[in-house]
């Protein structure tokens, strides 16, 4: 496995079903690069440069969804990505920032 720089190798979870993502190259450039979640019929996908967005046209499956949510990091306003959940606190959200590598807690640990 070749090392790759820590800035650039993200894991971003799943919003719906809290699985890493897997990696589908768009293009050679850094954004060029999106996740998709794994799990069948799953239409989550995070790019840095858009977030979380359903990978999908369809209008049906879009409005069924719920919206893709949208943290931006305060710093330089690009979206985060779900870095950790944890099964025994529900409301437990870790954000990470893929550029300055911020993270953000949302939710609470009650
Ligand atoms: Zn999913
Ligand atoms: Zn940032």
């Amino acid at each position: 496995m070749p090392a790759i720089a820590p800035a650039n190798r993200i894991h971003p979870l799943c919003y719906e079903h809290h699985s890493e993502m897997t990696v589908r190259e768009l293009s050679s450039s850094e954004n060029g690069v999106a996740y998709d979640c794994k799990e069948p019929h799953c239409f989550v996908s995070y790019s840095r440069s858009d977030g979380y967005f359903l990978n999908t046209q369809n209008q049906f499956i879009i409005k069924r969804c719920p919206i893709p949510p949208h943290q931006y990091c305060a710093h330089d306003r690009y979206p985060m990505y779900l870095l950790e959940v944890q099964p025994e606190h529900p409301n437990f959200r870790l954000w990470r920032c893929p550029h300055c590598s911020m993270s953000r807690l949302g939710g609470q640990l009650t």
